[in-house]
């Protein structure tokens, strides 16, 4: 089985279908469930569970099967994680951080930054801080040069962790 970010799943799951996808997503493997059998071990309703099956179907998180009962001629219905999508999801959305913290990365290197040291207030640019004659708006105490080597650094090490992801 593919090592799933759940994360990053969990997340688009509850953009789908909000906290009853995201019971869902967690107890539904690669392995079939059928309605009553994910409703009873996310602790939902099955018609809850049910809605956001539909849902993470629509969203083609998940994959369904129908079967028909032969007894009473009714159909039931097995859900299980739609993996190569799922993968696919978790690609797209690790391309689209990364552009991000690119993005970022650049606004850091491209910049001077000065700040209060107040927690809580943010940081400024130096078009912002001369804006402000150098007084930080929030609190009103001196804006002085901010060393962002260490925001550099993080963002770095997270480019390439997610880049070496990417090429896994
Ligand atoms: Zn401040």
């Amino acid at each position: 089985m593919i090592p799933l970010e759940e994360d990053v799943l969990e997340f688009i799951a509850w953009v789908i279908g909000g906290d009853e996808a995201v019971r869902v997503i967690r107890v539904l493997g690669e392995k079939e469930m059928s309605d009553e059998e994910i409703a009873r071990k996310a602790n939902l309703k099955e018609d809850v569970a049910r809605r956001a099956l539909y849902n993470l179907y629509q969203g083609l998180l998940v994959r369904m099967r129908r079967e028909r009962d032969e007894e009473t001629g009714r159909y039931k219905f097995f859900w299980s994680l739609n993996l190569d999508q799922v993968e696919a999801i978790v690609r797209d959305w690790k391309r689209k951080i990364l552009k991000k913290l690119e993005a970022m990365l650049e606004h850091e290197q491209n910049n001077q930054f000065f700040f209060c040291g107040t927690p809580g207030c943010r940081r400024y640019t130096f078009d912002e801080a001369y804006e402000h004659m150098f007084r930080c708006p929030r609190c009103g105490r001196p804006l002085e040069f901010y060393d962002n080597s260490k925001e550099i650094k993080a963002l770095k090490a997270k480019i390439k962790q997610i880049k070496a992801e990417l090429e896994a």
